[in-house]
């Protein structure tokens, strides 16, 4: 009984840490797609003693080959891993790729967002010997970078959400769905993106998500999901939808043999709760 009693305090006292660092995430990870599928477990045990049993935000890069070549998409992802360091309190970036991440590496710590040292830049070269790099799949997740929804069983659970036949790759970005419509600049970049990358290995579906409490758009406190000054939950689900009707109609419109369909990833105290399929 005593033991019981002094398990439950300990439970108490991780809960209110854990409630407190709820937005706090010390890794923004940045890896190829294929990387993030095949080694997800070495990412997890590299970004560990976090304090977040090695959770990260992850922006993932369908062609990494790209990043040191097209100075607008290193922008895009320079730019999404400042936001994720200033919005959960990050205080490092690993560049993990399947090969030399160190040109990568050297251009961010030129950035005038980490100028002055403050985020610790490092990268590490996934690629094992006699391995090579593990295909991409047809199926493509675009999700948030958020910490709180990438732990290891996001892509099981969309797989099951949507009845899809195989893991879908993730394509991470900040805030996801909501900016991916054709008359904003990143979207029109994305999709751009999207249709280069279909046109070397087709992308049969596309799953496009936004998710709860999304800082990239102001939390679950943001305005346009209050009612009365209040969050409301339900109006929230609404508006969500409707980024994801509008992203859906381009995504279709730009890659019309891909199937898109449409979901909302639940978190929870901090924590995935669920992927929501929307129809849009
Ligand atoms: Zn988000």
């Amino acid at each position: 009984m005593q033991t019981e009693k002094k398990k439950g305090v300990r439970d108490d006292a991780a809960a209110t840490a854990q409630a407190a660092h709820a937005t706090m995430c010390r890794t923004t990870v940045i890896a190829s797609a294929d990387a993030y599928e095949d080694r997800t477990a070495r990412l997890v045990e590299l970004v560990k003693g976090s304090g977040h049993r090695g959770r990260f935000d992850l922006l993932t890069v369908l062609r990494p080959e790209r990043l040191t070549r097209d100075a607008r998409l290193f922008d895009q992802v320079a730019k999404d891993a400042a936001l994720a360091i200033r919005l959960h309190h990050g205080e490092q970036i690993l560049v993990a790729l399947y090969g030399d991440p160190q040109p990568i590496v050297a251009a961010l710590k030129r950035r005038p967002e980490f100028e002055g040292g403050g985020v610790e830049i490092s990268g590490v070269d996934l690629r094992r010997p006699g391995q090579g790099v593990p295909p991409q799949s047809p199926i493509l997740a675009v999700t948030c970078m958020d910490f709180r929804q990438h732990d290891d069983t996001l892509r099981q659970r969309i797989k099951d959400a949507f009845g899809l036949p195989a893991m879908p790759s993730i394509f991470a970005i900040a805030g996801a769905a909501k900016e991916l419509v054709d008359g904003l600049p990143r979207g029109r970049r994305v999709i751009a993106r999207l249709r280069k990358r279909d046109a070397e290995r087709p992308i049969e579906k596309i799953v496009l998500t936004c998710h709860t409490d999304c800082g990239a758009m102001g939390g679950d406190a943001a305005p346009a999901f209050c009612t009365d000054g209040r969050p409301d939950p339900e109006r929230q689900l609404k508006v969500l939808g409707e980024y994801l009707r509008a992203s859906a109609a381009c995504f279709r419109a730009a890659l019309p043999k891909a199937r898109v369909e449409t979901g909302i990833v639940r978190l929870k105290d901090g924590r995935l709760d669920g992927v929501l399929p929307v129809r849009a």
